[in-house]
């Protein structure tokens, strides 16, 4: 892995200058990196697909661990760096693109990939999202994320933190945070200190929801205003105000709790009860 000094002189040997906008915060330090390469579940016979390569930080011993190893890069001055590298191992393809815009189905080739990012900020989210509606051919994902969201996408019922993210991401996966990372671990420093957090893919989804749209729904509206109590919240839905009382009463939830009260399995009630 290279240090701050060695990714300096790369940078001044080819004019590159990091960008802000791009989420461009390299992981300089080597003990969080042996780290994270001890927390991961790599077989030999994996597909690996790594957001955002940077200067290959973490991409040689991903090769090393896995049968192939698709590192998409947004950044075209990047992606000429590291593919005038002389020792590129022989099983990684440099894609450039946008990872949002990546055809996971055709990399996965029928199997489940395993995802590698220390992910650009900017677009935590979509990431996320997108790791997640693409599931089916996703096994785990591991993710260097602000520390904060970390805790959001882990929160539980009656924390201040849980959201729509939280609920999102655990109905579909076992999220983990596995270590908290320092800000100084990375060049330029970010604003932030991070998370090292794995998401693995349930085989199926934890709330045995009938509609998972309808659940997804009640959610957004539970959450568009969760300082309002749950009942006031749903009235968004339409429903009538002795129906909605009664939904609540057969879910088994109180009427005056609020968004962050609630379990998935609240909501899983809710929804079942309100129907699609
Ligand atoms: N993996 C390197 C590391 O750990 O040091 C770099 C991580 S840096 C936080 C994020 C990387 O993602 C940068 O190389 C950046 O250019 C790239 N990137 C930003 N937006 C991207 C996108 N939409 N798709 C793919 N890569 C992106």
């Amino acid at each position: 892995m290279l240090t701050k000094t060695e990714l300096q002189a790369i940078w001044g040997r080819y004019g590159f200058r990091p960008e802000k906008r791009l989420g461009q915060n390299f992981l300089i330090d080597k003990n969080i990196k042996k780290k994270i390469v001890a927390n991961l579940d790599i077989h030999p016979k994996d597909i690996i697909i790594e957001i955002g390569p940077g200067f290959g930080e973490l991409t040689s011993e991903l090769a090393g661990r896995s049968s192939m190893v698709y590192a998409i890069e947004i950044d075209k001055r990047i992606c000429e760096i590291l593919r005038a590298e002389p020792n590129l191992p022989q099983n990684l393809t440099i894609v450039r693109g946008d990872f949002l815009n990546l055809n996971i189905k055709e990399i996965a080739k029928g199997k489940k990939t395993v995802v590698y990012g220390n992910l650009p900020y900017y677009i935590t989210s979509p990431i996320i999202e997108k790791i997640i509606s693409e599931r089916e051919h996703i096994k785990c994902a591991y993710l260097v994320t602000q520390a904060e969201v970390a805790e959001r996408i882990v929160a539980q019922p009656n924390s201040k933190r849980i959201g729509r993210l939280s609920l999102f991401v655990q109905q579909f996966t076992d999220p983990r945070i596995l270590f908290k990372i320092k800000k100084g671990s990375f060049y330029p420093t970010p604003q932030v200190d991070s998370a090292f957090i794995r998401l693995e893919v349930l085989e199926k989804s934890r709330a045995r929801v009938q509609n998972e749209e309808a659940l997804s729904r009640v959610i957004k509206i539970a959450y568009g205003k969760r300082r309002k109590t749950i009942f006031n919240a749903l009235k968004a839905t339409g429903i009538g105000n002795n129906e909605l009382l009664e939904i609540l009463k057969q879910a088994g939830v109180e009427p005056r709790a609020r968004a962050e009260n609630l379990s998935l399995e609240d909501f899983r009630r809710i929804s079942d009860l309100i129907g699609s």
